[in-house]
């Protein structure tokens, strides 16, 4: 069994696309061998009252807490939010990262601003992919310029769906210099970048974001990874952590990071037994 085995981007049923409570997740997790786990449930700061986020994170907050006290000395459970969109309103942001603990944020864009998150936008056919990828890096920029997060969850989210709505991969080496940009301002930002594997569970069958990108990011700076599965069932809890591993040791990265109190803490990626 791979020892330091972490899965922290995971969500409760308090996501609105979440399927199990943290009590039973927790369970799951210890029975997948995961040494730590952080629940980081949805809020998407845009939508943060008209969806009713002001109260679905006081409760994912709750239920976290009574998780981490039933499972204490079992597995390390952290207290983790994935803040859709943060930087759309700042205020709001801040506010809700000052009003709890968190052990762990995630910085992520689902949608531009004023429009759908991009998995609920039924076909990308009439759209020019090459204007909405340049739009949503602009919105990553403006994301870690803010920077009150630890790690910058699935960059090139919108691919795994252009791909599922229409068989086409996009080349994104048109975009390469928005991408320098991107990976030189998280690496002096000291930020994270996160290695999400839910699209190896999708058509789209690759990481988030490619080997190609965490490579790029080690080469213009990078020091700092975290791995997550962005589970949203039992069963996936831990699934291709282990092959993200593989990317980030290839790419050139020998660590992990986990986050307690928004402190970063290493973890030797050990793959030797
Ligand atoms: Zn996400
Ligand atoms: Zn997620």
């Amino acid at each position: 069994m791979i020892k330091n085995f972490v899965d922290i981007h995971t969500h409760t049923d308090n996501s609105p696309d979440g399927k199990h409570n943290a009590m039973y997740l927790c369970e799951c997790a210890m029975t997948a061998g995961l040494r730590a786990i952080a629940f980081t449930d949805h809020c998407e700061v845009d939508v943060y009252k008209r969806d009713h986020y002001d109260r679905i994170v006081r409760q994912s907050y709750f239920a976290i807490l009574k998780a981490i006290n039933a499972f204490e000395g079992e597995i390390l459970v952290l207290k983790g939010i994935e803040l859709g969109e943060a930087h759309y309103d700042i205020k709001t942001s801040e506010e809700i990262l000052a009003a709890q603990q968190y052990d762990f944020v995630l910085g992520a864009v689902h949608n531009l601003r004023g429009q759908d998150d991009f998995y609920f936008i039924p076909t990308f056919e009439g759209y020019d992919l090459k204007a909405l990828m340049s739009e949503y890096f602009d919105e990553i920029l403006g994301l870690i310029e803010w920077g009150n997060f630890d790690s910058l969850a699935h960059l090139t989210y919108p691919l795994r769906y252009f791909f599922e709505r229409s068989q086409k991969r996009f080349d994104l080496s048109v975009l390469s210099h928005k991408i320098d940009d991107i990976l030189s301002l998280l690496a002096e930002k000291d930020k994270a970048l996160e290695i999400n594997t839910k699209g190896l569970r999708s058509p789209i069958n690759e990481m988030c974001p490619s080997f190609e990108i965490v490579k790029r990011f080690k080469e213009l700076g990078g020091e700092k990874i975290t791995v997550g599965s962005d589970a949203h069932y039992g069963h996936e809890l831990g699934a291709g952590i282990k092959e993200a591993e593989e990317v980030a040791l290839a790419a050139g990265f020998k660590t992990k990071f986990i986050y307690q109190d928004r402190e970063p803490f290493e973890l030797i990626i050990d793959h030797s037994n």
